[in-house]
């Protein structure tokens, strides 16, 4: 699912930082209240804050709420999944 802004898709996927997961989970971050992650991620900029973060951190928000969502590639551009 994915939200058009100025032309540009932006998933309801978003890519958070430990700092703002914390931040909004009530409490510190740590192995005892961890998220869902995924392992090894590249670096993604945080939605909420706009840092990079390498946690690996996905949340579901609505990528008109946030500060710094990041936009899909346009299909046209996805090169990688290209036949
Ligand atoms: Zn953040």
């Amino acid at each position: 699912m994915s939200v058009e802004i100025g032309g540009r898709l932006y998933s309801w996927t978003q890519p958070q930082c430990e700092r703002c997961w914390a931040e909004r989970n009530g409490g510190e971050y740590g192995p005892w209240n961890a998220p869902v992650r995924v392992r090894d991620h590249a670096a993604e900029r945080c939605a909420f804050c706009g840092y990079p973060t390498w946690a690996g951190i996905f949340v579901r928000v609505d990528p008109r709420n946030v500060e710094w969502p990041t936009s899909e590639p346009a299909p046209e551009l996805d090169t990688e999944n290209a036949p």
